[in-house]
This record gives C-alpha cells, structure tokens and sequence, in this order.
C-alpha cells in the first residue's frame, strides 16, 4: 500500500504505561492504560457511507476516500503508515453497580491523526474485531447498530450537541450473529465497522478502574496525561489544576445533558465507561429520540425492568456519574472541598443553561421564574396530550401573540381522544404565553429566529433510522445517504423533505428498533 502522507501522533500510548502482552488473548491488565491489538481483517470491507464533512476536517481528500485502500484501513484490513493500534483499558460503573474492568471489548483506536489546522483526532474503529477487552464476546457490530451511531454522531453534530463524530460506515462482508432481545433467537446479520473520531475517547471509567485498584500512580499518570492533551489550558494550572480540570468536567457534562433535554435525545445507557471526560455524546447504542413527550421513556429494553436511563433523569444520572468520578479522582486532592465545588458547579450550570434553552424555544428575550413555571406546565401538557415533542415546540413558532390558535399544534397530537382532553388545558396554556409574548421584548423577528435555532425540524426519529437499516439491510444505502443530507441541516425546513419531520406513523409505534432498542448490537 502506498504510504500516506499522513501524520500521526499517538500521545496516548506515548505518555501512558502499555500492557506489556500484546494481541487480543483476554485478561486482566493492570498497571496499564491500554494494549496493543490488530484489528482483525474482514472478507469483503466495502465503503457503505462517508462523512465528507469529518473527511475535510482530518484532511483527507478524495484522493484518499475513493481509493481502494480506504475501505480497507477503514475496515480493519490494512493500516496507514504512522497508525499503532490499541484498545483502551477502563472500568465502569453499570446500572448503579461498579462493574470491574471493561476496557474496548471491539473499539480498537488506529492513532491520533494531526489534521491540517493542527487539531488532533483520534480514530477508532467500533466493530473491529476482539481485544483483550472482548470478555466473551466477538468484538464485531451489527449493520444496524453501525448505522445507528453512525447517523446520529453527525445528527447531533449538526444539532450543536457535542458529540463524537463519524468518519465512516464500512461493510465487512462477515455475518454477525446477535440474539437481539436476548429470547433464545439467535440471528446472523451483516456485519460493519464504524470510524469514530473525537479528540479523546477517555471515559470516567478510564480514571475508575486505576482507582478502584489502589493504583494511584496510574491515576495520576492519566490525570496528567489527559490534562495535558486534552485540556491544555490547564497545563500551567500548578496545584489548582486537578480542582479546575474536574470543574470543566463537571461544567461539560451539565451542558451536555441540557442539550440532550434540550433535543429529546434518551442515551440509553449512562454507565460511566459511557460517559466522555470531554463532556462527549459518546458510545451511541440503544439511544432513542422523545416522540411524545415522555420523561418517562426510555429506548432500551435492557432497562425496561429498573428504567434507570429514563428520559427525564439523566441531569440526575450525570451527576450520579459525576459523584462516582469525583469518589476515584479523590486520592489526588488532599481537601475534598474542591470535589464538592465541582459538583455544585454541574448543577449551577445545568439550572443555568436549563433557563438559556427556556428562553431559547420559547422565544423570549430571557427566562425568569414564571418562565420555569410556565415551561413546566407545558411539558405537562405535551405528556398529558401525548403530543409529539419536536412538532410541539416547531407549532409555537406558528403562534400570533394576538389571536394565539392551537391550529399550529395540531400535526403534534398523536390521537383525536388526547387531543380532546387536553384541549381546554392547552388553550388556556396558549392564551398565557401569548400574553407573555407580548410583554416581552423581542419583536417578531427576533422571536422566530432564537426559536428557529433552539427547536430543530429534523431528528433522528427512531423510525426513521430503522427505514434506513431495513433498506440498507436489502443493499440499498440511498435511505442512509439520504438522511445524512437532511440531518446536516436540523433547524432549516427544507422543501419536499416533510417526511423526514413527520411524527412516528403507526407502523413505528411498538416495533422493534423503533420503540424497543436492547443492548445487543
Ligand atoms: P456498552 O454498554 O455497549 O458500551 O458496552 C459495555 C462493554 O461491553 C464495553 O467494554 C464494550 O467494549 C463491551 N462490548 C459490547 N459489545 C461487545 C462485543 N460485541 N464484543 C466485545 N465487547 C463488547
Ligand atoms: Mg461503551
């Protein structure tokens, strides 16, 4: 293969202690922050889906993408020159229980590529075969799934949600076979690999597993580590740098949540190997977008008896996550007072932006305490009324503040009877924002445009990602590539795409992978 003009920088195999075994026997590893390991090759790696955009921020041409090798670098089969592939070690906190070493059971990251701007971006392959993380499992990912975090990495890029993002979606040719609601229906489905890419993929988990071991020194190491690349304004920190460095955690994570409230957007899967130390959307598996409005919903059949990762808690899951990484970081502070100020700080920032986003979709110049009030009374109703979420907020934009009609709302109600019932509650509802819109003192324009920016058209209805995989599942990857395009604009309508903002048909409503996700991907 030609060599790539490419240039990488694998700092955190260069700064932190390697498992001194290599390959993918599995194991305990101690003392080390990751392994090496290949990614095991495929029978037939074949480009299924590109994000141009990721492309263009790594600086890889088309000369590149549309060669032959692409497919295969991208799909485990070759690697470029400067890649040193490793798989990371961490631990985690799953459903409220401290899990024990995890580690990248089928995540193997090729290196830390420095694109052109000097930006530094790790790729990870998802689906890349075993590693000494595997446990019992095969390291590979269902089509599906890889679609799945596919589309919704540049989804929720689009959104303004900070998130990792998606390079590429490559077939393997192999058949997977996954048993998807784990009922003794084992399935073979095609198998695929997707190239993630974020500046880190460093977990609270990461800090965990050294720290759930009495190892400090490790700790430490990857304190530092991290600080250093990750979060290089706090290098020169001195003895404040840790305090500081769990605060921007803190503060990062609170303003992700917010946005994944903001959006409707349900993880699924809080553990704390799946939360990012860059406040990341990250390790996208069975997620769910609201529909109707639903705090307590959530897509992941794996948690339908405890319901954990209800849409409505996960500000309060995060902070969970938060105490259980302050609690393993606590060996480097010698006053545990600054732990306790980062924590305030989550939720300081969180109630912050929680009014910022009232504002936001409601259209006023600034939110104050009736504004909370009249926010909650409305969800209120959106849940009562079964209304769909992303339509509810979309239909306010419609309102004349002199003669406020529930006409805009109607797309968002999914039955006549709700709608009926909630029906006076709304119109009096209506009847009060409208007054508060007119004492406000954005003027229409102004209204329309911070809705417009806060209330997007288009998400990754659930629906509409299994529309894709069923096609792409008979070969067709139109559905995917099409949805990618519209996606990339969520807050512009965009004319003949109504489909794509229409509410869940009734087909959606119970089925699988639309409704009812498991963690089998
Ligand atoms: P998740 O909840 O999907 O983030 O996964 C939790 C742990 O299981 C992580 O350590 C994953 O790497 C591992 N894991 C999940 N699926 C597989 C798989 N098919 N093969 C190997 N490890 C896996
Ligand atoms: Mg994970």
């Amino acid at each position: 293969m030609d060599t790539q003009p490419l240039r990488f920088d694998n700092r955190f195999i260069g700064d932190l202690p390697g498992d001194e075994e290599t390959g993918p026997r599995v194991r305990e590893v101690r003392g080390a922050a990751w392994s090496s390991v290949m990614p095991t090759p495929v029978a037939a790696p074949q480009l299924l889906a590109l994000s141009t955009e990721v492309a263009d921020l790594l600086g890889l041409g088309p000369d590149l993408t549309d060669s032959p090798d692409f497919p295969r670098v991208f799909g485990g089969n070759a690697l470029y020159a400067g890649m040193q592939p490793w798989a990371a070690n961490y631990g985690g906190h799953q459903f409220g229980h401290w899990a024990g070493q995890l580690g990248d059971g089928r995540a193997i990251s090729l290196g830390e590529l420095l694109a052109p701007d000097g930006a530094r971006w790790e790729l990870q392959l998802k689906g890349a075969g075993r590693t000494p993380y595997s446990r019992g499992a095969d390291g590979r990912a269902v089509l599906r799934s890889s679609i799945r975090e596919f589309l919704c990495s540049e989804a929720m890029h689009h959104l303004g949600v900070p998130t990792t993002r998606a390079l590429s979606l490559v077939g393997t040719g192999d058949a997977v076979v996954r048993d998807m609601f784990y009922d003794g229906h084992p399935k073979a489905e095609p198998g695929a690999v997707v190239c993630r890419v974020a500046p880190s993929f460093i977990r609270f988990g990461t800090f965990e597993l050294p720290a759930s071991r009495g190892d400090v020194a490790l700790l430490r190491q990857l304190a530092d580590a991290c600080i250093a690349r990750d979060f290089p304004a706090l290098a020169d920190a001195g003895a404040q740098r840790y305090a500081q460095w769990f605060a921007q955690i803190c503060e990062r994570t609170a303003i992700l949540v917010a946005h994944w409230m903001r959006v409707g957007f349900v993880h699924g899967v809080m553990n704390t190997d799946n939360m990012s130390i860059l406040g990341l959307t990250i390790d996208y598996g069975p997620y769910g977008w609201v529909d109707d409005y639903d705090p307590d919903w959530t897509p992941n059949t794996t948690d339908a008896q405890g319901r954990r990762y209800r849409f409505g808690t996960q500000p309060q899951v995060a902070y969970w996550n938060l105490t259980r990484l302050a609690q393993a970081l606590s060996p480097l502070f010698d006053d545990v007072a600054p732990l306790h100020d980062g924590l305030a700080r989550f939720q300081a920032v969180h109630a912050q932006r929680e009014r910022e986003d009232i504002a936001a979709k409601f259209g006023l110049a600034q939110c104050g305490d009736d504004d909370v009030a009249m926010m909650a009374a409305w969800l209120q109703i959106l849940q009562d009324g079964e209304m769909d979420m992303t339509l509810a907020f979309r239909g306010l934009m419609a309102l004349d503040p002199q003669a406020p009609s529930v006409q805009g709302l109607d797309a968002a109600f999914y039955s006549a009877e709700r709608r009926e019932a909630v029906l006076p509650a709304v119109q009096a509802w209506l009847q009060q924002y409208a007054a508060r819109l007119r004492a406000d003192t954005l003027d229409a324009a102004m209204r329309q445009q911070r809705m417009a920016a806060a209330n997007p058209v288009y998400v990754l209805r659930n629906w509409l990602a299994q529309e894709a995989i069923e096609q792409a599942e008979q070969g067709d990857m139109s559905g995917v590539h099409t949805l990618l395009e519209v996606l990339r604009h969520p807050y512009d309508v965009q004319p003949g795409r109504a489909h794509f903002a229409g509410k869940r048909p009734d087909w959606a409503r119970d089925k699988a992978g639309c409704s009812m996700l498991s963690c089998s991907s």
